[in-house]
C-alpha cells in the first residue's frame, strides 16, 4: 500500500546559518525528494525558543539550548514527502555528531551534540505543532 504524504518540521539551526550552509541542507533536501510546502527565516526570541523546545525544560541542557537556538537567524521549513517525519531524521543523523552515521547533515556539518546544524520532528503530534508554531494561518502550498 502506498504510504502517505506527511508533513515536517525543519529547521537549519543558527549555526548552519551562520556557516552559510543553508543552500547544502536545502540542496539535499530537494535531492532526498521532499517537496518545500513552506520556506522563512526566523529570528527566535529566547521565549519563543522556550516555547518550541518546551518538552526539554528542565533538562540540563535547557537554558544553553534555548540561548543557541535563539543566537541568530535560522530558516524554518514545512518539508512534504511520503514517510516525510522518519526519512528527514534519517537524513539529518544522530542527535550527536560523533555518533551521526556517514553522509548525513550532522555528521557532515554539525560541530557538537548542541550545534548540530538541524532540527526535525519527531511525531506526527509534534509535527503539527511545530508546523503551527511558524506557520499558523499560512496557507501551506498543498
Ligand atoms: P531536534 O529536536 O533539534 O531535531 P533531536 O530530536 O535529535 O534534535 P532532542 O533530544 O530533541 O534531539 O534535543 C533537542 C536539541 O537539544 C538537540 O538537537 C541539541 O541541539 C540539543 N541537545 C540535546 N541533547 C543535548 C545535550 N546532551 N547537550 C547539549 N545539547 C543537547
Ligand atoms: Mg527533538
Amino acid at each position: 500500500m502506498a504510504q502517505q504524504v506527511q508533513r515536517t518540521l525543519a529547521i537549519v539551526k543558527p549555526d548552519g546559518v551562520e556557516q552559510r550552509v543553508v543552500g547544502k541542507v536545502v540542496s539535499r533536501i530537494e535531492a532526498e525528494g521532499f517537496r518545500i510546502a513552506a520556506i522563512r527565516s526566523a529570528r527566535l526570541s529566547k521565549a519563543e525558543a522556550e516555547g518550541f523546545y518546551a518538552v526539554h525544560r528542565g533538562k540540563p541542557f535547557f537554558a544553553s539550548l534555548t540561548a543557541f537556538m535563539s543566537s541568530g537567524p535560522a530558516v524554518v521549513m514545512v518539508l512534504e514527502r511520503e514517510d516525510a517525519i522518519a526519512k528527514w531524521r534519517e537524513v539529518m543523523g544522530a542527535t550527536n555528531p560523533a555518533s551521526a552515521a556517514p553522509g548525513t547533515l550532522r555528521k557532515e556539518l554539525a560541530t557538537s551534540v548542541e550545534r548540530n546544524v538541524v532540527h526535525g520532528s519527531d511525531a506526527p503530534e509534534t509535527a503539527a505543532f511545530e508546523i503551527a508554531y511558524f506557520f499558523g494561518g499560512v496557507d501551506l502550498i498543498g
